[in-house]
């Protein structure tokens, strides 16, 4: 036989007569209890990238949330390899593998800073000032260091003092604008951080 305290009893009865009630009023607790669970990646939003991590550039897929309404706060909640792309097939290493860390590291530079000679801290200045102080600085140099002729005359049109590093995410649009923009310039130091 049954042996149950009054405690035990009184709960035993109560749960039974909230499961009838709910059964009554058309929940089908099978039914629930059976629905797929919704796919983690179902509301978000995919965007193609490379790994800034090596040179190897894989291909990455993030997927972040957030539709750009006004209320709303986008952010990746995560990253996979790219099994369409030609360098990596899908696969990641565990570094790439990790790049969602990166993204939210509270040691991320997210602006702009600048350092001026001789101080060591560093100060946070806006993109047009980063801007402006760049070409400036660009300006400069370039004036004071281009070579149009070498001592025997032949023309070299290069600008040996400054060197560009472009980063891994841009695409190939990207690529071929910047490369015109350096090589223009005369800039032989030239090189992306991606071999992509
Ligand atoms: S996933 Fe690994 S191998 Fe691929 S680019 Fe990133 S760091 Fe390099």
């Amino acid at each position: 036989m049954l042996q149950m305290s009054r405690r035990q009893f009184l709960k035993v009865t109560a749960t039974s007569l909230a499961g009838s009630s709910l059964a009554l009023m058309g929940f089908a607790p099978d039914n629930v209890l059976a629905e797929v669970r919704q796919y983690k990646l179902a509301r978000t939003t995919e965007t193609r990238n490379t790994c800034p991590y090596c040179s190897v550039g894989c291909g990455i897929l993030m997927y972040g949330l957030g539709d750009g309404a006004k209320n709303a706060t986008a952010s990746i909640i995560h990253i996979e390899g790219d099994p369409d792309h030609p360098v990596n097939r899908g696969t990641l290493c565990p570094k790439g593998a990790s790049l969602i860390d990166f993204i939210h590291s509270p040691n991320r530079l997210q602006h702009p800073e600048y350092r001026a000679a001789g101080s060591n801290e560093w100060k946070r200045i806006s993109w047009d000032e980063a801007l402006d102080r760049i070409a400036k600085r660009l300006k400069e140099d370039r004036d004071a260091n281009f070579v149009e002729k070498t001592a025997d005359g032949k023309t070299v049109n290069r600008w040996l003092t400054t060197g560009m590093l472009a980063a891994s995410a841009a695409s190939n649009e990207v690529g071929y604008l910047t490369h015109k923009v350096a090589r223009s310039m005369g800039l032989l130091a030239f090189d992306n951080q991606a071999r992509v």
